[in-house]
């Protein structure tokens, strides 16, 4: 994606625009520039990052990115194509048929999830994991190992992914480093 601030402060994003999933509505739409920084006081200041307001076409509310700027011309300032939500749209998934204990578990780790903080997520997402081996004891398990294999064929994870997946949730808490486990 090419994307640039020009010398009049107008924002160029190639033909497709920009579209990610609105913290606001959970609408995967388009978003428009409504706030971009001035090109002068950029260049004189050249920060690594650039941010901009948008405002989501769906719903109006604002919606922040953060871009890494690539480089600083005299005619324009290049941003790389991908960027940071400030704001992430929250990971919606159906939780009624969950256990209470597991429900509040897994609502936190896609709280984590929405933060960016993968790490804690995995550490929720095993907690998750372990409440519902604890509430459908040991044949439940060999199911959920079984529903992890079917998610494997699904996605059509690689091994790589499959035995990090599968060092997250059934691993033991005495591994120090689930992730690296095979
Ligand atoms: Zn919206």
């Amino acid at each position: 994606m090419t994307i640039f601030i020009d010398d009049q402060n107008e924002l160029h994003v190639d033909y497709q625009g920009i579209t990610l999933t609105c913290p606001h509505c959970q609408t995967l739409t388009h978003v428009t520039a409504v706030a971009v920084p001035k090109f002068d006081e950029l260049s004189r200041r050249q920060p690594r990052h650039v941010g901009i307001v948008f405002r989501c076409d769906a719903c109006g509310e604002p919606v922040f990115l953060k871009f890494v700027a690539r480089g600083y011309g005299p005619k324009r300032i290049e941003l790389a194509g991908n960027y940071v939500e400030i704001e992430r749209a929250r990971e919606n998934f159906p939780l009624t048929y969950l256990p209470e204990e597991a429900e509040g578990l897994f609502k936190e780790a896609l709280t984590c999830y929405t933060a960016g903080c993968y790490n804690a997520f995995g550490a929720m997402s095993r907690r998750t994991a372990q409440s519902l081996f604890r509430e459908l004891g040991e044949r439940g398990k060999l199911d959920l190992f079984d529903t992890l294999q079917e998610i494997r064929e699904l996605a059509e994870l690689d091994d790589d992914s499959f035995g990090t997946l599968r060092a997250v949730l059934f691993g033991s808490d005495s591994d120090p480093w689930p992730c690296c486990s095979r």
